[in-house]
């Protein structure tokens, strides 16, 4: 059997185990220490805008503190980007909240700004006024933002910035994760830069980023004793973590700039191929390109998208077929759902293809190989 290449794996810079041995050397093997506060400012300086970063152990927690903060509560309504991670949508109910989902539009497959309008008119005239608003920018390319914030604005409602997969990414220079009240990011293992598991919570306010660090480390009032007034959480990054994070942020630039070379030499071999298209960036838009994404329609294509991952499976090739939509899963059963079919179409038609920033030459010659065999017949 020929090596396994991944769909999107770690991809070390060099100087992580330098930060990590300065944390050994000094002792600081906890969930906060000097990697943690420098791995903070390396965000903060990377997404500019004067935000304030937390960091956490997991994008997960992020979303959950997210919405712990902008006060979202047990019996209310949250609107959510349906095609999009479980993750995204689980701390909803963490919360005992309800989710309520919307569609996405064709041009970045990210939340349709017509259906989320739609939406929340329909809510409201309901009786209910969602409490939160959480778009995603899907495989690191940026949703519809403005757009998208002129309608939370227009309804007073505040946005939660799912950006785990879109460090890196911006839409006319402004960074994914800064668009929303609360932005989060994560550093998971198949994310564009890793800490092993890791996220964070980003914000305008340096009292929002304040009250998350508290909240994530159990809520401990001002006391020699342990003393709390409210519920609190342990979801606060490991200064070991942190570590691999600060050697990370060192080649982020880099990382994309691979990430982008990966999708330019899809698009150069798939540019001749009639029935599979791309994901274009609008224009202003600027994607991570943290997966390569294509659409096929197998009438025109002559092979559909299940064909053609079982046929890289077989060589050793991993490859996924795209977030099946959070409105189609069995654990959201009866969820209010605002829709026009395209997350479905995407589902259907929709191959990830391998994307780490670690592909060689020789793995993309293998990996360009094996579809040409199929996509050829
Ligand atoms: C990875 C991911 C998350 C969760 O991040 P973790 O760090 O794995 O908890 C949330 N939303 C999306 C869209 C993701 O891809």
């Amino acid at each position: 059997m020929k090596e396994k290449i991944w769909l999107s794996s770690p991809h070390m810079g060099g100087t992580e185990q330098q930060y990590v041995k300065e944390a050994f050397d000094t002792n600081w093997i906890a969930p906060l220490g000097p990697n943690v506060n420098g791995f903070e400012q390396d965000l903060e300086l990377f997404l500019g805008d004067d935000v304030h970063v937390a960091a956490l152990s997991s994008g997960t927690a992020g979303l959950h503190l997210g919405l712990v903060l902008l006060g979202v509560k047990a019996g209310d309504e949250v609107i959510c980007q349906s095609m999009t991670f479980s993750a995204t949508a689980n701390p909803i109910t963490y919360v005992g909240a309800v989710p309520v989902f919307v569609d996405s539009e064709a041009d970045t497959w990210n939340m349709s700004p017509q259906l989320l309008e739609a939406a929340i008119k329909d809510r409201i005239e309901k009786g209910k006024k969602p409490k939160a608003i959480i778009p995603v920018h899907l495989y690191g390319m940026p949703a519809k933002m403005d757009e998208l914030i002129a309608i939370a604005q227009l309804y007073d409602i505040p946005v939660l910035e799912d950006a785990a997969e879109a460090l890196g990414s911006s839409i006319r220079g402004k960074k994914c994760g800064t668009f929303g009240d609360i932005g989060v990011l994560s550093f998971n293992g198949n994310k564009i830069i890793t800490t092993s598991g890791g996220g964070a919570l980003v914000s305008k306010s340096a009292t929002v980023a304040n009250d998350a660090r508290f909240l994530a480390t159990q809520a401990r009032d001002a006391a020699p004793h342990y003393q709390h007034s409210q519920i609190g959480y342990n979801y606060r990054m490991s200064n070991l973590c942190a570590g691999v994070g600060r050697g990370q942020m060192e080649v982020l630039a880099k990382r994309v700039e691979q990430r982008r070379s990966v999708y330019v030499q899809y698009e150069q071999y798939f540019g001749d191929k009639k029935g599979i298209t791309l994901l274009q960036e609008p224009a202003g838009y600027f994607s991570n390109r943290w997966l390569s994404t294509i659409l096929i329609d197998h009438t025109v294509a002559g092979v559909s998208r299940e064909e053609l991952r079982v046929a890289l499976e077989q060589e050793n090739i991993e490859s996924r077929p795209l977030w099946k939509p959070m409105h189609m899963q069995p654990v959201f059963d009866g969820c209010a759902f605002y829709g026009d079919g395209t997350a479905e179409r995407l589902f259907a038609d929709g191959l990830c293809l391998p994307s780490g920033s670690n592909l060689t030459e020789a793995d993309m010659a293998r990996i360009l190989a094996a579809i040409e065999k199929v996509i050829s017949k």
